[in-house]
């Protein structure tokens, strides 16, 4: 798979000047996207829920972890246990942090080099930070990690050019209801061409044709907050999967509809389900990448399954519990 040409840091560890090189593996084999959104970190640290009980909003990740496992949710969500960001996980945050700031630029100021010098400025604060000193990355190891988001961030080229983007915002915070749901979010870019667009960077791999209405999905809630915010409905909601592809829609009142008429059946099951109590487990591939496998049995089970048959990556951070429990 090559969406991407690979590349190879030639330098220091402290600065981002790439070459190119076929000795690599691409982004796009590591998995990952950001661990939550932007409003799940900023709004546990400020707004913190009473411990055990429902979340006084829902935001797209935590509609989607809640929708691929009420267990997984419930450790985040209810219990507000940690979730540390994996590799690939932060250095799409990095990515997205020097975007963002890319974007805050004069248009002519949006170049590759203006990236590479922000990266190269934000890096002594990314290398501080605790999700990545938790990674114990060696020297090696970081120098992938900077290779992983320096790909992401080039990447943006590869679907436009950045001086032509008329910014209206970058990373707007967005607190809204959305039908009878308390909704939060943050949206990474809105800009105008014909009308209002809202776009929202992607640093893992784009999806096949299949699941692609589903990742649309946390566009389209953004478009329709947009519009509950401001007044005015976007006309288009983007994923540019960096590197990749951009994957677009029109902003439709069906497709708001359907959007929004989804996550309020997940608000209904949520309300439901912390009422009773009882959080369903639903073990799969992603119990690989689960930080709470070890409190869970179910999962226990999965990764012991996946790993006697060979179904998961040897590199999935889970399968340390499954080596750690008792015979
Ligand atoms: S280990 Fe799997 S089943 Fe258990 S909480 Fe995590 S994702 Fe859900």
């Amino acid at each position: 798979m090559s969406h991407t040409a690979a590349r190879t840091l030639d330098v220091g560890d402290d600065d981002f000047a790439f070459e190119d090189s076929t000795a690599e593996p691409t982004l796009y084999e590591v998995s990952g996207e950001r661990p939550h959104d932007g409003a799940d970190t900023v709004l546990d640290d400020t707004v913190a829920p009473p411990h055990g009980g429902p979340p006084p909003y829902v935001s797209p990740s935590s509609a989607s972890t809640f929708r691929s496992c009420q267990r997984r949710w419930e450790f985040r969500y209810i219990d507000r246990l940690p979730d540390p960001a994996g590799e690939a996980a932060l250095a799409g945050t990095f990515a997205h942090l020097v975007l963002e700031l890319l974007l805050q630029r004069p248009s002519e100021e949006r170049t590759v080099s203006v990236a590479r010098d922000i990266a190269s400025a934000e890096w002594p604060n990314m290398s501080e930070d605790p999700d990545f000193v938790a990674l114990g990355l060696d020297d090696e190891a970081q120098r992938r990690f900077r290779w992983l988001a320096w790909t992401a961030i080039e990447g943006l080229w590869a679907l436009e050019q950045p001086e032509t983007v008329d910014v209206v915002a970058t990373e707007r915070a967005i607190d809204t209801m959305l039908g009878n749901v308390p909704f939060r979010g943050i949206v990474d870019r809105l800009e105008r061409e014909d009308g209002l667009i809202v776009s929202d960077y992607k640093s893992g791999r784009a999806p096949s044709a299949r699941f692609r209405e589903g990742r649309l999905e946390q566009v389209l809630l953004y478009a329709a907050a947009i519009e509950a915010d401001t007044g005015e409905r976007p006309t288009h909601a983007r994923l540019l999967y960096l590197g990749q592809e951009t994957i677009d829609v029109e902003v439709t009142p069906d497709r708001l509809e359907s959007a929004i008429g989804a996550l309020d059946d997940t608000w209904n099951t949520m309300e439901q389900v912390v009422g009773a109590g009882v959080f369903e487990a639903t073990p799969g591939p992603l119990c690989g990448w689960c930080p709470y496998a070890d409190r869970c049995p179910e999962g226990l089970d999965e990764l012991a399954r996946r790993h006697s048959s060979g179904r998961i990556r040897a590199s999935a951070p889970s399968l340390r519990f499954l080596h750690a429990a008792p015979a």
